[in-house]
């Protein structure tokens, strides 16, 4: 048992970011950790540098003076679930205040399932509330040992048809689906949370197929997010040396999915437009 302790005292997490006052990744006002690794690589990623399960360097130019400096930046720091819980905890009067809490995400947290389940026993233990966001591309066994521990799941639908997810992501989306399914029967709550792309998701095939999926989980899910696309992430690609194959596609108005939402809406679900 003590050797137990040690061990999770001395596991480290890569960790890409912290982020603080989120409102947009659960209810109240939250603190966000970012863990770097995704098995995915979607067209549309806002954070790049959260993919590879390695810390990343990269240059940053910014102008002074009329003068342009270059700085090194790593993307990615080793911590321990102590330092995780010390940072996060800082701001506990705004969670216990807000209703709020700590948001796990990515990357994709399940990418480091054992830093991940610590991590969610170290919250528990604190009487944090909790969230994962997550792309649901893991085994169930991963999963599933999280819901112990999550409150809340904001679980990421990309694409519907095998083949374009594949296409747009790098893998099938069959393991996501079904690991939905599952959870949704567990009676967890899960917040469904879409990126609306033009001409990939924001499409009526989409939209039509995605009231087919969920209408297998009725009543359990019940609440929607839809995220409109929006190009801010092109320096980044350029800073870290990778293709941005949306260099071409610009970002959807707010206004553009009214529609779409109350469409939804009419069906009984609760859709927010943003995270
Ligand atoms: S799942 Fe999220 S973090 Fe991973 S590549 Fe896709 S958008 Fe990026």
């Amino acid at each position: 048992m003590a050797g137990n302790c040690i061990r999770v005292k001395m596991m480290k997490g890569l960790v890409f970011d912290i982020r603080r006052f989120t409102v947009h990744d659960g209810p109240g006002i939250r603190s966000t950790v970012f863990l770097k690794g995704c098995p995915l690589s979607c067209s549309w990623c806002h954070n790049p540098e959260s993919q590879s399960g390695l810390p990343e360097t990269s240059i940053k130019i910014f102008p002074l003076e009329g003068r342009k400096f270059r700085e090194e930046e790593v993307s990615g720091k080793w911590m321990t679930v102590e330092e995780v819980l010390n940072e996060v905890e800082k701001d506990r009067v705004f969670y216990d205040e807000s209703g709020g809490g700590v948001t796990i995400s990515g990357g994709e947290p399940t990418f480091q399932p054992e830093f991940l389940l610590s991590l969610f026993k170290a919250l528990k233990s604190k009487g944090l509330h909790t969230a994962l966001d997550t792309c649901g591309y893991t085994s169930w066994e991963n999963l599933s040992l999280t819901m112990n521990y999550a409150d809340l799941y904001l679980y990421d639908l990309k694409l519907l048809d095998d083949k374009q997810h594949f296409m747009y992501t790098g893998v099938s989306n069959k393991l996501i689906l079904d690991n939905m399914q599952k959870l949704a029967r567990s009676g967890k709550r899960i917040i469904v949370r879409l990126p609306v792309i033009p001409g990939i998701s924001d499409t009526d095939e989409f939209f039509s197929a995605l009231r087919t999926f969920l209408g297998k989980m009725k009543p359990e899910v019940k609440e929607i997010s839809l995220l409109p696309y929006h190009a801010a992430a092109a320096n980044k690609y350029k800073r870290f040396g990778k293709e941005n194959l949306m260099k071409n596609v610009k970002s959807i108005p707010k206004e553009a999915l009214f529609q779409r939402k109350s469409e939804l809406e009419a069906m009984g679900y609760s859709v927010k437009i943003g995270g």
